[in-house]
Order: C-alpha cells, then structure tokens, then sequence
C-alpha cells in the first residue's frame, strides 16, 4: 500500500514508528478521549497514534517539526476526520494560548505523543510552564525516563526531573514497551506514562523560579550535602529552619521538602 509516506527515518529528529497495533490501542485506551476533550498531539509522524485517535474522537491538533511529513499527514487524514496541523516545533508552541483559543469548556487540553526521545526533558519542562492550561498528558519516552520521572527519595534515579515533575503533577508509569514495536527499533525499551497536572490550588510553589534553582543547585552535585550544593542559594540555618537536615543529601530529601526550603527563602 502507497501510505505518502515514502521517507525513510530521520534519527535527529527522534523518528521511530510506532507500527505494533496491540500497543497503538493500549494507549488509545489509555487516553480514552471523551466528547468535548481537546486532543493536541506532539510529533504524529507518520499517523501511528493520529489516525486511530481521529477514527474514535473525530478531531486532533497535531504539531510535526519534519516537513516531508505535512502534506502525507493531511492527505492521510482526510479520511479519518479533521486534523489541524501545526506545522513546526513543539517548543514554540504556546498551550497556554492555544488551550485558551481551542481547548474544552474549562479551557484545558489533552497533550499525548511518542516523544521524540532526543526532546523529552524539554518537552516536559515546556509542557510544566504550561500545567495549567494541560488536563493531563500521555506520553510515550524512554523507559529510563519514565523510571526517573516517577523516582522517589532514596531511589538512584530520583533525582530534578522527578522532583520537578511531581511537585506539578501526579505521575503514574503505565506500561513498558519493546523496541521491536517500532521502525527502526530504539536501542531501548520505552515506557508510557500518564501525567497528571495538579489543580492550582494543590500546588504548594509558592514560586517557580525560586523552587526550579533550589532543586537545581540541589541536585547539580547530588554527592555533596545539601550546606555545600546549595552554597549561594540557601545557608544551612534556612535549611535546618525548612525541617532538613543540612548534611544529608538531595536525593534523600522528598519533594514536599524542597518546596518548604524553596518557600522558606521567599520570607514571609
Ligand atoms: N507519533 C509517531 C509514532 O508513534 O509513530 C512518531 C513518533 S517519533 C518517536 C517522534 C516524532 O516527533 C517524529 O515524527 C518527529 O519528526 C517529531 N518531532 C521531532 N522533533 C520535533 C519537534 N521539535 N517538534 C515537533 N515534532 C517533532
């Protein structure tokens, strides 16, 4: 069959296919779109997850960076229902905007994608600038990422990315999938997770900039104890005053912790 598609991978920019539709399904089902959700897809690529998910919601906004991909992706859509094709990168895009312009009736939307592994970290920290403009998220990433996202205290992997992560969001790893599910296969597994953005007034960050700079000074020498990472940031009486201890280290602390010390420094 003559899909459009006809140009091989681009490994800059993270392209491995999704093509296993055991998989495909099991994370339509997971994102369960409902009448009146706004889907926003990152990366569509070649269709794997747009074209199911039109078929069942009838409507999709799509952000592809690779233009060799446009014309395949809204020809192929036509068929399946309406896709509005953001033609571009993903890290320009304002969600705070278009969920204002486009999303549901508590102006939020529903971001979902096979990330591009390359751009996970900025990708998530993209998509945190913009919580409150996000119902949730679903995302396929390494599986290693995925591990750190959900990490906690005490944990190797624990470490800024999960702190900064579930300081905004619930976080809940949902299923492994192997490198054979897709063309060319990564080298490694992957994971999908769900993202759960935490409504605003269950967010203890008093501010973002102060808490983003704690946790990473915290983390940047996570063998050090905390008196001596967060030299310059915070000294060890506004430590001990935000009930740590100032000789353990980072990754002993929990998040609720950092954001103590990181509200502590803001004064009263
Ligand atoms: N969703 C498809 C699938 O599951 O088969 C493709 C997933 S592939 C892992 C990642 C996709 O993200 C590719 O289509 C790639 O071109 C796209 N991409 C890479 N960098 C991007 C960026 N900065 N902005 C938007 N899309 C990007």
């Amino acid at each position: 069959m003559n899909t459009g598609f006809t140009e091989p991978a681009k490994k800059h920019l993270g392209q491995n296919f999704l093509h296993e539709k055991g998989v495909i399904e099991k994370i339509v089902q997971a994102i369960d779109p409902r009448p009146g959700d706004v889907l926003v897809e990152i990366g569509p690529g070649q269709g794997a997850l747009t074209f199911p998910l039109l078929k069942r919601h009838g409507e999709i906004t799509a952000i592809e960076f690779d233009r060799d991909l446009h014309a395949p992706l809204q020809a192929a859509a036509r068929e399946h229902g309406t896709l509005h094709l953001i033609e571009g990168d993903v890290l320009g895009v304002d969600f705070t905007a278009l969920a204002a312009q486009r999303g549901d009736t508590s102006g939020q939307i529903r971001l979902v994608g096979n990330l591009p592994y390359n751009l996970s970290s900025p990708i998530l920290f993209h998509a945190l600038d913009h919580a409150a403009a996000i119902r949730d998220m679903h995302f396929m990433l390494q599986k290693e990422v995925v591990e750190r996202m959900a990490a906690g205290p005490g944990s190797k992997v624990y470490g800024r990315l999960s702190v900064m992560l579930q300081a905004y969001c619930a976080v809940t790893p949902l299923f492994v999938v192997p490198p054979g599910a897709f063309r060319p296969a990564p080298k490694v597994d992957s994971a999908v997770v769900r993202l759960l953005p935490k409504p605003a007034e269950r967010i203890e960050v008093r501010d973002r900039a102060v808490f983003a700079n704690v946790v990473r000074a915290a983390f940047g020498q996570r063998r050090k104890t905390l008196r001596n990472a967060l030299n310059g940031v915070a000294d060890a009486a506004a430590i001990e005053a935000a009930g740590l201890r100032a000789d353990a280290r980072a990754e002993q602390v929990e998040v609720a912790g950092f954001v103590r010390l990181a509200n502590l420094l803001l004064g009263a």
